[in-house]
């Protein structure tokens, strides 16, 4: 045989090539958004069903095709955006590549109809497994609609791979807000399953901003604005408080396009420094004009990662204009960011003299003498109800060795709540070989040091916190139940509307973990209920927490929801690096943490103490 290399048929090609451009159906809504924003349209439906797995439906009012371009949009490198190998340095149009439909239509059943607005009748296309199945004259709107059933029915190896309605929906919807954030003169509205999710009149970018992320946020947008004569930036940052722990609302768009950059993103949390705690992202929507030819979109299939001429000189005038509008809207810098607002004197006017603290010294107090052990099924919670006895036992009793300036600040130190710790001193031992009653040590009260038999173990103290709570909180779930207690006032609080749908469609898993609540306007719930293990006032700070790390772990197939609470729980409850802790406390956790099922790990993967052996420290001294 002198030939085996065969070229491939145009329909196995086109299979191959749609993996890079369709991974998943919210990759079908973005081309199909993107192309209809490029026919020039003003009115852009969508309508999804099981989050686009069954049908995605897209239909616009742009310019649509002749009967000639209806079949010569199926095939690959086949555009009307781009002629010659010139015009790709200077691109003005979302698509450019001719390889979105050609792409769809090899792993789904399509159906397109559509018609210029000089030509009478319009053209249906069926088209199945890249191979056209029907042409037909149709009569319909001017304009382009798109039928996509079925994604990745010929390929069932990679139909297995798609997450659940759910997980599906929520990317549609992150591409949906991408573009209609950035195209706030056209009307958008989207359909999930038939019934609405959003209905987006034309508007500016303020307003279209409100319009999907709703008015919580609408008095804490800050505006931006730069010009130099190569680059315009405008847009708006959210003020500091708003900073999440997750990624969420962060959006670049460079010349109307939606792209990542973790260089840009840097930049902007650079400008941010010493307004927001170290861990928090601030959001922002940002728009940045530069000439195209600056730019090289074509490094990335999906187009959401481009190339900068002068990546430098971007970053320093992007951190710059937001630090101006940071410093122009007076928004200073917090400096303690792990101050408890209930410990802050209450500056009504009447006791504005400088008050001496007060210590009462608890002398007979005796660490070490046995205290009656609160019952263990009940312990991890209703210790955190009865905090303040317990905290002032501990306060009494501070380690002489610290320093005055120390002692002072355990007040700020979020009191820890912990089994009884003298019940199981022999557990410890045995298992790191230390002696529960000896030293530790704090060190920059970020570790716990503690000597063991074999040399020194460095504790981290918000891991190790994060650890016990968190599965304290599993046990407590998945053994007990979650009980729920009444409120005594409903509770109201703001959320995004994403954030709403969210809470909406977990509704049913957050009431089996004791959290009562209904919808009580578009942008707010009405709490009624809450799981027995936590307070009222950590509430809202709570269920955003959950709704952050719901929506970080949303590509995961296997989280379960009882298992991203107790996370939250564990992570907002937990003492934070920063904190003193009591040598008690340090004891407590100690103790708690190795009676843990898994102390090695805090509960999202990161290590929790190192041992340093005295070998090592022996070699050290050679
Ligand atoms: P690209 O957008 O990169 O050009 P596509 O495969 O997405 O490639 O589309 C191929 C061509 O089909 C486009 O260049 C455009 O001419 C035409 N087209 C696609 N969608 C529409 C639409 N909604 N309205 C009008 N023309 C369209
Ligand atoms: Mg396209």
């Amino acid at each position: 045989m002198t030939q085996i290399i065969k070229r491939l048929e145009a329909h196995v090609a086109n299979q191959i090539a749609a993996g890079e451009v369709v991974q998943r159906p919210a990759s079908i809504v973005k081309e199909l958004m993107e192309n209809a924003v490029d026919a020039g349209a003003t009115e852009i439906s969508l309508y999804i069903k099981e989050g686009g797995k069954l049908s995605i439906e897209l239909i616009d009012n742009g310019h649509g095709m002749s009967e000639t371009d209806a079949s010569l949009c199926f095939e690959r490198h086949a555009t009307s955006k781009l002629s010659t190998a010139q015009d790709l340095f200077n691109i003005n149009t979302k698509g450019f590549r001719g390889e979105a439909l050609a792409s769809i239509a090899a792993i789904a059943q399509v159906v397109m109809k559509t018609k210029r607005e000089a030509d009478q009748l319009g053209t249906e296309v069926h088209i199945s497994g890249g191979r056209i199945e029907m042409k037909k004259e149709s009569v319909c709107n001017t304009g382009t609609s798109f039928t996509v059933n079925n994604l990745f029915y010929n390929i069932p190896a990679r139909r297995n791979f798609l997450k659940s309605k759910q997980i599906e929906q929520r990317h549609i919807t992150d591409e949906f807000h991408r573009l209609a954030l950035v195209h706030p003169e056209i009307s958008f509205s989207f359909y999930a399953d038939d019934s609405p999710l959003f209905i987006l009149k034309p508007s500016s970018f303020a307003q279209r901003i409100v319009q999907i992320f709703g008015k919580k946020i609408q008095d804490k947008l800050v505006p931006v604005s730069e010009e130099t004569p190569n680059i315009r930036i405008e847009g708006f940052i959210l003020k500091p408080e708003l900073a999440k722990k997750t990624k969420g609302t962060q959006f670049f768009f460079v010349n109307h396009r939606f792209i990542k950059s973790s260089s840009l993103h840097f930049g902007v949390v650079n400008a941010f420094e010493g307004l927001i705690p170290k861990g928090l992202h601030p959001g922002y929507f940002i728009q940045i004009s530069l000439p195209a030819e600056q730019i090289d979109i074509n490094i990335h299939p999906t187009k959401t990662e481009i190339k900068f001429e002068d990546e430098h000189t971007l970053f320093a005038i992007l951190r710059s204009a937001i630090k101006h509008a940071l410093g122009q809207y007076q928004i200073a810098p917090v400096l303690d960011f792990d101050r408890d607002p209930s410990l802050d004197p209450s500056y009504n006017g009447v006791k504005l003299a400088g008050a001496v603290p007060q210590i009462s010294v608890d002398a007979s107090f005796n660490p070490f003498e046995a205290t009656p052990a609160p019952s263990k099924k009940s312990a991890p919670f209703q210790t955190y109800k009865s905090q303040s006895s317990s905290w002032e036992a501990l306060y009494s009793t501070l380690d002489h060795k610290q320093s005055d300036h120390e002692a002072f600040r355990v007040e700020e130190t979020k009191p820890l709540s912990f089994e009884d710790p003298w019940e199981q001193p022999a557990l410890f031992s045995e298992v790191s070989g230390l002696d529960t009653q000896t030293n530790c040590f704090q060190l920059h009260k970020k570790y716990i040091l503690t000597p063991t038999k074999s040399g020194v173990l460095v504790i981290h103290q918000s891991r190790a916190h994060q650890r016990i709570l968190y599965e304290e909180f599993l046990h407590h779930f998945t053994h007990e139940g979650a009980g729920s207690q009444q409120l005594l006032f409903p509770k109201e609080i703001t959320f995004t509307r994403p954030e709403i749908a969210l809470l909406e469609e977990l509704s049913p898993a957050l009431g089996s973990l004791g959290f009562q609540m209904s919808i009580s306007t578009p942008d707010a719930v009405s709490v009624t209920g809450i799981p027995v293990a936590i307070s009222e006032n950590q509430l809202a700070t709570l269920l955003s927490d959950f709704l952050d790390s719901f929506q970080n772990n949303k590509t995961e197939a296997d989280f379960s929801q009882t298992d991203i609470l107790a996370k939250s729980l564990a992570k907002s409850m937990g003492v934070k690096t920063g904190s003193v802790l009591s040598l008690e406390e340090q004891q407590h956790m100690i103790n708690t943490l190795f009676a843990c099922k898994e102390p090695t790990l805090s509960p999202f993967g990161k290590s929790v103490f190192h041992t340093i052996s005295q070998t090592d420290l022996d070699l050290k001294f050679l």
